[in-house]
């Protein structure tokens, strides 16, 4: 992956994401995995990556089609039967149950109009979207930028090719009633100014409605290294409850959804609803 010593050396060294504190003295976490480097910080507890690549690396040669194909692969050589299973749950529950929850909450939880989906990948979630919701992605993979704004553009949305913090400054203040950070601020380098940047392109009775992977699931307890969760070089922020409870009051927003039903810890993901 990390093709050369000029790669190694362009990776981002970054201190705990949740509090600022530099950890870099501190030994490399038991899920590390060379060459990244997982850690706990050793003031506030957050568990995060703190060897990342940039966002130029993440257009092509880190982007999320590839790496996730990769990881992919790995996962069904180590755990072949585990990997099928989990493949044909996924399956099911999109095709037979047609569990749509992301859809569900836009309906519930967002006011029809401007609604962007930061990381949008493929465009899927902006496409399906009823027609009272005007689509809006930012996506930083020039392959998935490509493949969403066809499918994102025929219903009259915008794609913008950039990494999530400049390509909101593409926006105006107020221009959307809702937000989607669904499967995102585990990727993001910087998520608390990821979500300072958001705030003001917010109405005021907007809501962002955030899915990410939960660390203190009893899969992630059960399954150590194995866990689903752990995506390397991708995911580089290992939420809890108590962490992502804390990033989103730091950064301003009120709570509008977080019962224990949404992070319950069967689940290997947690959902949050935040207000401005
Ligand atoms: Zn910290």
């Amino acid at each position: 992956m990390l093709e050369s010593i000029q790669d190694r050396e362009r990776i981002i060294f970054r201190a705990c994401s949740l509090c600022g504190s530099d950890n870099s003295n501190c030994p490399p976490g038991i899920y590390s995995q060379v060459p990244w480097i997982i850690k706990s910080c050793s003031k506030c507890g957050f568990t995060y990556m703190e060897n990342v690549p940039t966002y130029p690396m993440l257009e092509s040669q880190f982007a999320w089609e590839k790496t996730s194909l990769e990881e992919n692969h790995k996962r069904l050589k180590s755990c072949p039967l585990l990997k099928r299973m989990s493949g044909v749950i996924k399956q099911f529950r999109r095709r037979i149950l047609k569990r749509d929850k992301i859809g569900k909450w836009v309906k519930h939880y967002i006011q029809p109009g401007n609604i962007l989906d930061v990381g949008c990948g493929t465009g899927h979630v902006l496409e399906n979207l009823p027609e009272n919701y005007h689509p809006y992605g930012i996506e930083i993979s020039k392959n998935l930028a490509k493949l969403s704004r066809e499918r994102v553009e025929r219903r009259g949305g915008i794609i913008v090719h950039a990494n999530a913090i400049d390509g909101i400054t593409s926006f105006s203040q107020e221009f959307f009633s809702g937000i989607l950070l669904s499967s995102f601020l585990e990727h993001e380098s910087d998520p608390g100014k990821l979500l300072r940047t958001l705030y003001p392109v917010l109405r005021k009775d907007a809501g962002i409605i955030i899915k990410v992977p939960n660390y203190s699931s009893w899969n992630r307890k059960f399954r150590g290294s194995n866990w689903c969760g752990f995506r390397y070089p991708d995911h580089v922020n290992y939420f809890t409850p108590h962490t992502l409870n804390k990033l989103v009051q730091d950064c301003g927003y009120r709570i509008g959804r977080f019962n224990f039903i949404d992070y319950f810890p069967l689940s290997d993901n947690m959902w949050m609803l935040i207000q401005k």
